[in-house]
């Protein structure tokens, strides 16, 4: 199968290799051209535009930084230039709105599309191994699927277009608050004497448990691969724990939903990245917890 990959830094340089290394025929183009070294070194193609990247695809993925980036690259680039009958998928992490409008966009111009943003990170990329979570029509969905399983391991359909963006900013929601709500626990029980091991050992096996407890513990010790372990490099950097929660605060005020914790959990992981923190692993929000 003929790709076409746009977008191919942190997230799309593994992704698009992983296409290369199932034997498609890749094609990328990036603004930065370190970017598109990395792959074509890889034996991916390099294009030297977007437009040149899609034409003549089977499939055109993009992964870029955010909705004006996704809108501009498929108004401008994609959908004048995508053959017939191409499939199109994007992988970013962007609102709603400009899913659903993009969307709209590519079925008024006869094309099948899906958004499909992802969770794992960069270590999910490189291994293949990351969730997709889906919005578009059936059809559009199956013709997806092959090239998302190239990619990651676990693809969920999660309904109609903007869907897979639906599912990634609530996931991302719960996430940031549990996150703060794990460190407040364990500052807590630093002021009551109670030893962080003893904590885990507790709440691991009772009603706190959660993801940020048992696989991305914020204190050192408990769980050796935490980022905790490692002075807190990323992971998953609170810069882009407070992308995701404006997206979500966006999301909840343009739908009329009352998320408040979603709020403070959004002001908390701005005021950390305020202080440069940016970053820093979002379990890093534990020092500015203890700090008060
Ligand atoms: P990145 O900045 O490393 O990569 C984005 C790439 O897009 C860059 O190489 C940039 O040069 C390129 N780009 C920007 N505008 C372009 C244009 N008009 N044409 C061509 N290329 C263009 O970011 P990333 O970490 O790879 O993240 C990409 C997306 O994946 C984001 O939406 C992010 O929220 C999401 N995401 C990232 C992670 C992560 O851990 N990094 C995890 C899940 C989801």
């Amino acid at each position: 199968m003929k790709i076409g990959f746009i977008g191919v830094g942190n997230m799309g340089g593994p992704m698009a290799r992983n296409l290369v290394s199932a034997g498609h025929a890749v094609t990328v183009f990036d603004l930065d051209p370190a970017h598109v070294a990395s792959v074509t070194q890889a034996g991916a193609k390099g294009a030297d535009s977007a437009a040149a990247a899609v034409a003549g695809a089977d499939a055109v993925v993009t992964m870029l930084p955010a909705g004006p980036h996704v809108r501009d690259v498929y108004e401008n680039a994609v959908l004048p230039n995508a053959k017939a009958g191409a499939v199109l998928i994007d992988c970013s992490t962007i609102d709603v709105e400009t899913a659903r409008a993009v969307a709209d966009l590519a079925v008024s111009k006869g094309f099948a599309m899906v958004d499909a943003p992802v969770s794992g990170g960069v270590g999910g990329a490189e291994a293949g191994t990351l969730t997709f979570m889906v919005g578009g029509p059936d059809e559009a969905f199956g013709a997806a699927k092959p090239v998302l399983e190239k990619m990651g391991k676990t693809i969920v359909h999660c309904g109609g277009a903007g869907n897979g963006q639906a599912a990634k900013i609530c996931n991302n929601m719960m996430l940031g608050i549990q996150m703060i709500s794990v460190a407040e626990a364990f500052v807590l029980a630093e002021k009551l004497g109670l030893d962080h091991q003893k904590l885990f050992d507790v709440s691991s096996k009772a009603s706190g448990q959660c993801w940020s407890l048992t696989t991305y513990c914020p204190v050192p010790g408990p769980v050796p691969t935490s980022p905790a372990n490692r002075d807190y490099q990323p992971g998953f950097a609170s810069a882009m724990m407070v992308k995701d929660l404006k997206l979500s605060q966006g999301a909840a005020e343009t739908f009329q939903a009352k998320t408040a914790l979603g709020q403070r959990a959004m002001e908390m992981y701005q005021q950390f990245t305020d202080s440069g923190n940016g970053g820093v692993d979002f379990s890093g929000i534990i020092k500015m917890v203890r700090d008060g």
